[in-house]
């Protein structure tokens, strides 16, 4: 069965608008039911035998009231318009939880970039800035890198976007975030989703009474899964379990996150990976798919790969005691009612991973302002704003006797709302 991601989206918005008085509840569900502009782009690429390939881009402006859009670009050959559209609403959210002066937008390429070379993976980033040129800019819309795109595509982003808008301001350069630090990136960001997501946890844990050595699996070990693994691992969490598109391992006295990597570097997949202590060895573990993995004995479950793989069908079988959405929208509406029945607290991906886009918002003032902070600067800044709206959200919590997700949609549609007024 599929599930339409912006569906989740509106249905998730819906919940918490019914906690809103009447008149505030209209006005949220008609002003959020839509973005404010889809901008449908496609991209002609000349690929290496020469011949022409138009792909499909989007880029979703959600919502502006608090700031500029702000949201990655996604390539997957999965990307579709409700797909992007549900991605910057809850960028949207997702901005206003953690407090920023900045609204929601996304964007996304339909395409496989392992079918593509260097070469043509870098004419359609270059193509996919020419086509948004006109409608981002630092006090408009700054996007930044999501699923397989990295520093190095936004450095090509920001290059061909300066070309097009025959741009000289140094300030401009705030229009993409999540640059390589040579491009005016930001000490910290490659790492700051997987780092809020643990200061997130530990704020969540500490009001659930939950401690000790705690176990966890990781689902996703790209950018956000192995720094969350590797974060969750530095700070005394025994990660048993990871995996990636192919599937996934399990090890369990504990794995390396680090030793891991580079073993599926090596490899180039995970399988035999088995890696704890200083060495990997095929007597300590064992592969297991991905559906396996969201089903492990385990304290702490993080899903940081896509969308949509906790449903109604699996959330029956889910033993972890609390979920940390490190992926957008991983949990489908109707396994969050599951799990909420079952009392398995879902920390939500507004919240969890915001540490990404805050990083990304630092890194935009600090070119704004021409700064350079130092990472312990950032990463204390971080740890600050993590820990303060892990807070709101678990009192918005009790007070309104809801959901953790339901309790950050209303801290932020409180502060949207404040916004249109
Ligand atoms: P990435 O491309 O670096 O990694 C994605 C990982 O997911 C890879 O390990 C890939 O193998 C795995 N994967 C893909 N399909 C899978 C499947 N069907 N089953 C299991 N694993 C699968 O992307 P990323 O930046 O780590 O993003 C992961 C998630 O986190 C996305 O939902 C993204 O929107 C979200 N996110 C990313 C950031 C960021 O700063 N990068 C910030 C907030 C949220």
């Amino acid at each position: 069965m599929t599930i339409n991601p912006f569906e989740s989206a509106m249905s998730q918005l819906a919940r918490a608008a019914a906690k809103f008085s009447k008149k505030d509840a209209a006005k949220l569900l008609t002003l959020l039911s839509q973005p404010q502009r889809i901008v449908n782009v496609t991209i002609p690429v000349t690929m290496d035998n020469g011949h022409l390939k138009i792909f499909q881009g989007y880029r979703v402006q959600f919502n502006n009231a608090r700031g500029p859009y702000k949201g990655g670009i996604r390539y997957h050959p999965q990307v579709s318009l409700d797909e992007v559209k549900a991605l910057s609403f809850w960028m949207a959210v997702k901005c206003a939880v953690a407090d920023l002066p900045l609204g929601g937008g996304k964007g996304g390429i339909i395409v496989d970039p392992k079918t593509l070379s260097a070469g043509e993976l870098e004419r359609l980033s270059r193509g996919y800035a020419r086509a948004i040129a006109d409608v981002i800019g630092p006090d408009r819309d700054v996007p930044a890198p999501d699923v397989n795109t990295n520093g190095v595509i936004m450095g090509w982003m920001l290059d061909e976007f300066m070309k097009a808008v025959k741009g000289k301001d140094k300030k401009l350069r705030s229009t993409f975030t999540g640059k390589l630090i040579k491009d005016g990136g930001s000490e910290g960001r490659e790492e700051a989703t997987g780092l809020g997501g643990l200061y997130v946890l530990q704020a969540i844990l500490k009001h659930l009474k939950l401690q000790g050595r705690l176990t966890a699996a990781v689902q996703g070990f790209g950018n956000v899964g192995y720094n969350m693994a590797k974060f969750l691992a530095e700070a005394g969490f025994t990660v048993v379990a990871v995996s990636d598109s192919r599937g996934g391992i399990y090890v369990p006295e504990g794995l390396s996150p680090t030793l891991t990597l580079q073993c599926k570097k090596k490899n180039g997949y995970l399988a035999g990976c088995y890696c704890s202590g200083s060495v990997c060895d095929l007597k300590k573990g064992k592969t297991i798919t991905n559906r396996e993995l969201l089903e492990l004995p385990v304290d702490i479950l993080v899903p940081a790969a896509l969308e949509n793989v906790l449903t109604r069908e699996n959330a029956p079988k889910v033993k972890a005691k609390v979920i940390l959405e490190m992926a957008n929208g991983p949990t489908a509406p109707e396994a969050d009612t599951i799990l909420y029945k079952r009392g398995i607290p879902v920390v939500p991906d507004v919240l969890s991973n915001s540490g990404g886009v805050t990083v990304s918002a630092f890194e935009w003032e600090q070119n704004l302002k021409g700064a350079h902070w130092t990472k312990e600067a950032v990463n204390r800044k971080l740890k600050a704003k993590m820990e303060k709206e892990a807070g709101n959200v678990w009192l918005a919590s009790k007070k309104y006797k809801t959901d953790l997700r339901t309790a950050a949609f209303i801290v932020a549609l409180q502060r949207i709302l404040q916004a249109m007024r």
